[in-house]
């Protein structure tokens, strides 16, 4: 007999509504929740084959140990493994301090498993170096939000897409990345003609198809083009005065800064043409309400911080923020990233969207979990913590959920890091990754459609996400492993003091942890599993009185800052480090294909997903080829100031000269080299401390 068991696709931050069709032994259909208000019954081609993701050979098993480097792991059991363990870590600390340790998390864990990490980090091991592969994904949205609005929260909803008159969609190929959201923005065209949609992006991607004007820009451009749109607003009187007078703080600086951004200056920059800068600030200019749509584009960035910043500035000039169809609008990556967040997952964070770094913020959460005090010493983000495992510094590396063997930028760094470190524990459903290769310890983790917990998406929303069958093997729900280390390790460093984690379930660990949110600006203290059930997902912050989420921040023009006003950043454009020359005239851009998903652990299982795209390739201008006697599908070498690989080269007329592009998905296990991000370099935005991932100087050869 069928049953349905409704929960949450665990892809992308859409959070689609997924309903799991099951004989409660295998997962055997997916169909799209037409309850849940993120898709109302759509999805898309990962989401739709889910189902067909459930080959148990690629899957973890059993806990595997090995006791020595250069040694096969062998099958051990969970009590052996757990014991070694909290053994290895617990005198790692005693010999060299909380800081020799370190743990790697993930943006696709559920909201419970974060909680249960952090507390373990930060309250028992007394470390801050925990930090998460959002890091890679959405921390430069962290600090544009933080900056110009004074909290992490992006302030709109899904249904702002249908609302607006005018989109600016940068730094994101929407068609692949957010495909349910944009057949909800092609739906929204179709319905409202005038809808103006401008796309910002050096490639002309799919997204491109339903725009009414795409600047091809020219790499990393960005806070050039925004301060040259902002000059066109100011030189056009398309400023909302009053709301700038009265709702915000530092225009006067940004205004003298971005007068320099005159349009022959910005369309130099930028590559593009003055009258097409000149139709965009118009359009923008003039509509009665503005959305912006931005990923990775702007976020992997060495400046993405400064993107973000003068993005929203653009809002902020406009008045265009709190109203239906308008506001800066980020769109997660990951399908918890932003529960990663709010639960404190990047090293600099502390749960409830506080600050490691703020003692009243310690403070407050060692009350709440009844420990004397928290680390305040600065934690490790991803780049940095990589750094000091190659370095010696930290001798025990626990990874959960991520692969960074192929998702981190220069990989050839990373391979070297983990071979070298003493102790590498790997949490995963998967023993395909490239990361397992280095596991001392690979522990296995339950999977989608195996485990329960909750996430939220992009626009805030709380989802529930439920188990419909067992895991595999002996495989265990993360925050069971993560509670089953942590009860060791107090047997060792609070001896006789109460449990900090006496979690018996995902419920457990989600109602002390929204405790935590109680009083700050995404507070849902009140939302409990039950009322979820009840009402449906919701949106923080979430109001006990009304029992209803929030649509829409600052509709009051209220902001969370010392002063209640939204702040203008004033920072210059700052050109590239690694710009193109002559050893390296080509400009590597990475990103997604619509059919697979990150490092392809659970789409590269069904051959449908490869239908679209079959092999990772290279994508050059015609030009390109021809000027280096290449031909279409020839084997080529590409190479950076980093490292190089073996790839077939496509010609590509949707790719401006000079540039190329390369899929994200491929790791090592499918090519000659290390993936992609053997050519990425592992420079980061000094803020945000989000690597650049989608700019580097690259040759391309024949074999
Ligand atoms: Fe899943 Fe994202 Fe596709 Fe929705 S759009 S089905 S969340 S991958």
């Amino acid at each position: 007999m069928t049953t349905i068991t409704a929960s949450t696709c665990c892809y992308c931050g859409v959070g689609c509504g997924v309903l799991i069709e099951h004989d409660n032994e295998r997962i055997i259909g997916v169909k799209g929740d037409p309850a849940h208000p993120a898709n109302y019954g759509r999805l898309c081609s990962k989401g739709a084959t889910l189902h067909l993701t459930g080959d148990l050979t690629a899957r973890a098993l059993y806990p595997e140990l090995r006791l020595g480097k250069g040694l096969a792991r062998s099958r051990s059991d969970w009590d052996t493994a757990m014991g070694h363990a909290a053994q290895v870590f617990g005198q790692t600390i005693a010999e060299h301090g909380p800081d020799s340790v370190a743990f790697y998390i993930s943006g696709q864990l559920l909201t419970e498993d974060y909680y249960a990490f952090n507390k373990l980090a930060r309250a028992l091991v007394a470390t801050n170096n925990i930090d998460s592969n959002s890091r890679l994904c959405m921390s430069s949205a962290v600090v544009g939000y933080k900056r110009s609005l004074g909290a992490d929260a992006p302030p709109c909803s899904y249904e702002d897409i249908e609302q607006s008159d005018c989109l600016l969609i940068v730094g994101s190929n929407m068609a692949y990345a957010h495909p349910v959201l944009f057949r909800r923005l092609e739906q929204a065209k179709a319905d409202k003609p005038d809808m103006r949609i401008i796309v910002v992006d050096p490639r002309r991607t799919d997204t491109c198809d339903i725009a009414d004007m795409h600047l091809a820009v020219q790499p990393g451009t960005d806070v050039a083009l925004f301060h040259g749109i902002l000059h066109i607003l100011m030189w056009e009187g398309w400023l909302d005065r009053r709301f700038i007078d009265e709702h915000t703080g530092g225009f006067d600086e940004l205004k003298t800064l971005v007068r320099d951004y005159t349009p022959e200056m910005v369309s130099g920059i930028c590559g593009i043409r003055q009258d097409d800068l000149q139709n965009v600030a118009r359009m923008i200019g003039t509509a009665p309400s503005f959305l912006s749509l931005w990923c990775m584009g702007l976020n992997q960035s060495s400046a993405g911080s400064a993107k973000n910043s003068a993005l929203i500035n653009l809002h902020l000039a406009t008045g265009q923020i709190g109203k239906p169809g308008s506001g800066p609008f980020s769109l997660t990556g990951q399908p918890n990233a932003m529960g990663g967040r709010e639960t404190g997952s990047l090293s600099n964070l502390l749960p409830g969207h506080r600050e490691a770094a703020n003692a009243e913020h310690r403070n407050e959460v060692a009350e709440y979990w009844g420990v004397d005090s928290l680390p305040g010493n600065v934690g490790l983000s991803a780049v940095e913590l990589f750094e000091c495992v190659r370095q010696g510094k930290i001798k025990a590396l626990w990874i959960a959920c991520t692969n960074p063997a192929q998702s981190m930028p220069d990989q050839t760094l990373i391979h070297e890091a983990l071979a070298a470190c003493p102790f590498v524990v790997v949490q995963e459903a998967f023993a395909t990754t490239e990361t397992c290769h280095y596991a001392d310890l690979l522990l296995p983790a339950a999977s989608w459609g195996e485990k329960a917990g909750s996430v939220t998406n992009s626009e805030r929303r709380i989802s529930r996400v439920r188990s419909a069958v067992a895991a595999p093997g002996e495989a265990r729900p993360d925050w069971a492993i993560v509670c089953d280390l942590a009860t060791r390790l107090e047997a060792q460093l609070r001896p006789g003091q109460p449990s900090l984690f006496d979690f018996d379930s995902p419920q457990s660990l989600f109602d002390e942890y929204r405790g935590l949110t109680a009083g700050r600006d995404l507070d849902y203290s009140s939302l409990s599993y039950a009322l979820i059930d009840e009402l449906g997902p919701q949106q923080w912050p979430f109001d006990a009185a009304t029992q209803k989420g929030t649509a829409r921040l600052y509709a009051d023009n209220q902001f969370p800052t010392d002063n209640g006003r939204a702040r203008f950043i004033a920072e210059s454009y700052l050109p590239h480090k690694e710009q193109r020359d002559a050893r390296f005239p080509l400009t590597l851009n990475t990103g997604r294909l619509r059919d697979q998903w990150h490092g392809m652990s659970r789409t590269g299982t069904a051959a449908q997903l490869f239908g679209h795209v079959e092999q990772a390739q290279i994508s050059l201008h015609p030009d390109d080829l021809r000027s280096r006697r290449l031909v279409d599908g020839q084997l080529v070498q590409v190479k950076s100031r980093r490292g190089e690989l073996i790839l077939p080269v496509l010609a590509d007329e949707q790719i401006r000269p000079g540039q190329a592009y390369i899929p994200m998905h491929w790791g090592n296990r499918f090519l000659k080299g290390l993936g992609v991000n053997v050519l990425t370099q592992p420079l980061f935005d000094p803020l945000s401390k989000q690597p650049e991932l989608k700019q580097a100087g690259i040759n391309v050869k024949p074999v």
